[in-house]
């Protein structure tokens, strides 16, 4: 059985065979549930807690 995996800037459940798998220089590895989530993440290095579509933003309210 495959696992699903979490988004790791929104928080969002990736469903198996779908997402973005980014290993970083360090071995860890982050899922992206879009290109979109990717962007933020590793270019424009958002604060996923800032933003009101992700998960991360409703678990602190
Ligand atoms: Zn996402």
């Amino acid at each position: 059985m495959v696992s699903s995996h979490r988004c790791s800037f929104c928080g969002t459940e990736i469903p198996p065979g779908t997402g973005m798998m980014y290993v970083k220089n360090d071995g860890t590895i982050l899922w992206f549930c879009s290109s979109k989530c990717r962007k933020y993440m590793l270019i424009q290095r958002k604060d996923a807690k800032r933003l009101k579509w992700t998960e991360a933003y409703s678990r602190v309210r």
